[in-house]
């Protein structure tokens, strides 16, 4: 898929002021500073458009960005940032659950993973919960640049193992690289082809 426009639309605190479910939508979540920022602007070819290296869990905002004037981009706020205080912690799961569970719109939620790092039980648990829900999502691993493939290997089979004992299919899984670019076809095929269906 060609990127033509992508463009900044919103930022939310509320799911209820959330732009009308119109277009089809992406979210993209994972642990603070698994690289989300960087992926969303490697995949759409725009430095800056999602910001990175933001104090982490400082804003608690879901952003929205309209790609090819036909489908959005939506970056959730990153999870597991130990600094930040049980209450706002609270209100994160409550408002990233309730845009999950009830965003009509929402056609996949891709989740980050560091594939530096052995499974992590917090992003176990929310894939956990993501099948509880029935919700269809996608795991995409990455700043697979900064170790040898076959590190990166080890660490998406074993998450893959963890997440067997819960799930009869393993869902769609990327390796990627906002450094390298590694991975940006992929993404954006599996997108254009849900967006088909
Ligand atoms: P976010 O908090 O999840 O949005 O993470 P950011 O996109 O801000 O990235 C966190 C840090 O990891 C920054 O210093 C990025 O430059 C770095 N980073 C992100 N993606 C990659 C990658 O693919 N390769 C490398 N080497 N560094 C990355």
């Amino acid at each position: 898929m060609v990127i033509k426009t992508a463009n900044f639309i919103c930022s939310n605190t509320q799911v209820s002021a959330l732009p009308p479910a119109v277009m089809p939508e992406y979210a993209f979540i994972g642990r603070s500073n698994v690289g989300k920022s960087s992926l969303i602007n490697m995949l759409v070819n725009k430095h800056g458009l999602a910001k990175t290296s933001q104090r982490p869990g400082k804003t608690q905002l879901i952003n929205h960005f309209l790609i090819n004037e036909s489908w959005y981009i939506v970056d959730l706020p990153g999870y597991g940032y130990a600094k930040v205080s049980k209450t706002s912690r609270e209100k994160w799961e409550k408002f990233i659950r309730a845009y999950i569970t009830k965003r009509e719109s929402l056609q996949c939620v891709f989740v980050l993973i560091d594939s530096r790092l052995e499974p992590q039980q917090i992003d176990l648990e929310f894939c956990y919960w993501l099948g509880e829900k029935q919700i269809p999502f996608s795991l995409i691993f990455t700043k697979a640049d900064k170790q040898g493939m076959n590190v990166t290997v080890n660490n998406v089979a074993a998450f893959k193992k963890s997440l067997s004992q819960w799930f009869e299919e393993i869902p769609a899984t990327f390796v990627t690289s906002a450094e390298k670019g590694l991975g940006k076809d992929d993404v954006l095929h599996f997108i254009q082809e849900v967006n088909k269906d």
